[in-house]
């Protein structure tokens, strides 16, 4: 690009440059192609200079291009179409990594849709067409945004540990443009799937994905059983309505539900009420407890035969709550086996999607999934943006 000289207007700092290259290219394939005719001058925003905007100038020639017909011609400082210049959508897109949206639209002095737009090309440009190659093994979870009613289903590399895939819904058709994307042997090539124990995933993984392993995420398997204790102590603490004893199973929630190693003196104190007074109650608690035991085993064979045992205790535990749980582990086993002998969890999967959850809250206006599923791969992507910052001294 050179500079052919500058003036400052009512609206800023204008600019005026040319491409270095003398013959025009095409800005639809960017071949070198034949002059046309000049249009009127354009502007692009570019940086600005302290409180001044700054605006590049140049009146783009059209070109009769041999595959694209008569065409404007590229620029090599900005995207064809676009209205910013490169170095600008870079700061813009380097802003909304570091920071959030309302401070990326105040320091590059650009509105809150333009930012959108910025990260949604500048991602465009970014994402390697290579992306979903080498896939071996994949996470698959779910997020809401807009107060739960909406959904973006996200699939990540656990090697890689980055973004390569985000589309809106959570049923198992959501995955197919996934799955298209990926291809035949790019489907073929997976090992393993990490997931929650969705419905909707299982069917399509196991649909598309025959061939992979199904690894259903621990943490997701022992919440079952944190919830089943819950059902035991709300169901004890509806029969007992009114009595002390109903009260003092109420503050006992968060002992009989936290980790064992992080409960306090009191806590302590409070489960060995429940063992002394409600024996359902603390054999429920137990069960979580020993569930999570069996999880923890590092030879998956022990982990299994732990497992197993779990299943015939909690089967036979009188606590309709936990046979309910039994029977779902039964019915996901292989999987939940899987975790024992792979270790993987969607812990990955989930670290990114609250890092998205925040980027939602804390940005809402989100209307549509396009931007947020942008700013997902802008963040969690593995997307290199290099601004042009000042050098320090
Ligand atoms: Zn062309």
């Amino acid at each position: 690009m050179f500079v052919l000289g500058t003036r400052i207007e009512e609206y800023g700092l204008v600019v005026e440059v040319r491409p270095s290259w003398r013959l025009a290219r095409c800005g639809g394939c960017g071949a070198r192609a034949p002059g046309y005719d000049r249009r009127g001058p354009r502007r692009w925003r570019h940086v600005a200079l302290l409180e001044m905007r700054v605006w590049l100038e140049y009146a783009p020639r059209r070109v009769d291009c041999r595959g694209c017909g008569v065409r404007t011609e590229a620029v090599p400082w900005a995207a064809p179409g676009g209205s910013f210049t490169y170095p600008l959508e870079e700061l813009v897109a380097y802003l909304a990594q570091v920071t959030d949206k309302t401070q990326a639209s105040r320091i590059a002095g650009v509105s809150w849709p333009a930012v959108d737009a910025v990260v949604e090309r500048v991602v465009e440009r970014c994402r390697a067409a290579s992306s979903l190659e080498g896939l071996r093994r994949i996470g698959i979870d779910e997020f809401s945004y807009r107060k739960h009613h909406r959904y973006v289903t996200t699939v990540v590399d656990h090697d890689a540990k980055r973004v390569v895939w985000a589309g809106e819904g959570r049923s198992s058709k959501t995955l197919e443009p996934f799955f298209e994307a990926l291809g035949e042997e790019g489907c073929a090539a997976i090992e393993f799937v990490t997931m929650d124990l969705s419905a909707a995933f299982t069917k399509a993984a196991r649909e598309r994905l025959p061939q992979a392993q199904i690894v259903y995420d621990r943490f997701h398997v022992q919440r079952l059983a944190g919830d089943a204790v819950d059902e035991v102590r709300r169901e004890i603490q509806r029969d007992l309505a009114g009595t002390e004893e109903a009260k003092e199973l109420k503050g006992s929630r968060y002992a009989l539900l936290k980790n064992a190693w992080t409960l306090t003196v009191p806590e302590r104190a409070r489960l060995a009420a429940v063992q002394e007074t409600n024996k359902p109650l603390y054999r429920a608690y137990l069960l979580k407890e020993t569930l999570r035991d069996a999880l923890n085993y590092k030879q998956p064979w022990r982990a299994e035969k732990a497992l197993r045992a779990w299943l015939a205790w909690a089967s036979r535990s009188k606590l309709a709550p936990f046979v309910r749980v039994a029977r779902t582990i039964r019915k996901h086993l292989g999987g939940v086996l899987a975790y024992v002998r792979e270790r993987l969890t969607n812990g990955i999967v989930e670290g990114f999607n609250n890092r998205l959850r925040m980027i939602a809250r804390r940005a809402f206006g989100y209307h549509g999934p396009g931007p947020l599923i942008a700013m997902l791969f802008l963040c969690c992507g593995g997307i290199v943006v290099r601004p042009l910052l000042p050098t320090r001294d």
